[in-house]
């Protein structure tokens, strides 16, 4: 029997990384990664169908409205969402996909899919944070504000992760390791391995 794939959230805030350590996690193992629908422009460097996939308000309701979304939430002003179909075919085939959403999105996926694996990545403290943000150059002042305060409120639900990385600065390749032994131990998981006895002597 195929083992199903697993539905990995990462969460972070603005300046945490996510990207980084996404991309070393993606070049040490193979991964499928959910491209969520926004209403966002997209930045400098995103490519519509890769990074994000960019529709209008009207659109994005649409597919809320038909029930193609996994999850979706509004953040900042503007809309995102997981579209469904990928993230089904992609465990059905055994493969482990990656959600990077936000917490709104991590709430709806653990109260409807409950194995999925929710992990929060965390600059170290908030100074860091602000001090990426703002080194990264790529965001109005009225956005970064936005942004960081968004971080207080996300940190209120914390509680629903089921782990937490903290991404140190020239820790990324760190950050990508535990990731990595996350999922390998997740793998090992007793409550994801069904009667294990029944399977032992029945071989199913
Ligand atoms: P950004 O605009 O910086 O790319 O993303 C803003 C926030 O939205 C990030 O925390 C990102 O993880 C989150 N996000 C991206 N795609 C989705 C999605 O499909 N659903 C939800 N709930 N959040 C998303």
């Amino acid at each position: 029997m195929q083992e199903k794939g697993l539905i990995i959230v990462l969460s972070g805030p603005a300046g945490s990384g996510k990207s980084t350590v996404r991309k070393l996690v993606d070049s040490a193992q193979h991964f499928d990664f959910s491209v969520s629908a926004t209403t966002r422009e997209l930045r400098p460097g995103e490519v519509d169908g890769v990074d994000y996939v960019k529709y209008s308000v009207e659109y994005f309701k649409k597919l809320i409205a038909e029930g193609n979304l996994l999850e979706y939430t509004e953040y900042c002003g503007n809309y995102y969402g997981t579209p469904k179909l990928p993230v089904f075919e992609s465990i059905e085939k055994g493969n482990d996909i990656i959600l990077e959403i936000e917490v709104e999105g991590a709430k709806q996926i653990k109260k409807n899919y409950p194995d999925a694996v929710l992990i929060m990545l965390l600059p170290p403290d908030f100074k860091t944070q602000e001090s990426r943000l703002r080194g990264r150059g790529t965001e109005t002042e009225d956005k970064i504000i936005k942004r960081l305060t968004r971080t207080a409120y996300e940190l209120d639900d914390v509680q629903i992760y089921d782990y937490v990385i903290y991404n140190y600065d020239n820790g990324t390749q760190a950050s990508a390791e535990d990731f990595l032994a996350i999922v390998r131990a997740e793998k090992c998981a007793r409550r994801r391995l069904g009667n294990i006895k029944d399977n032992y002597y029945h071989n199913k």
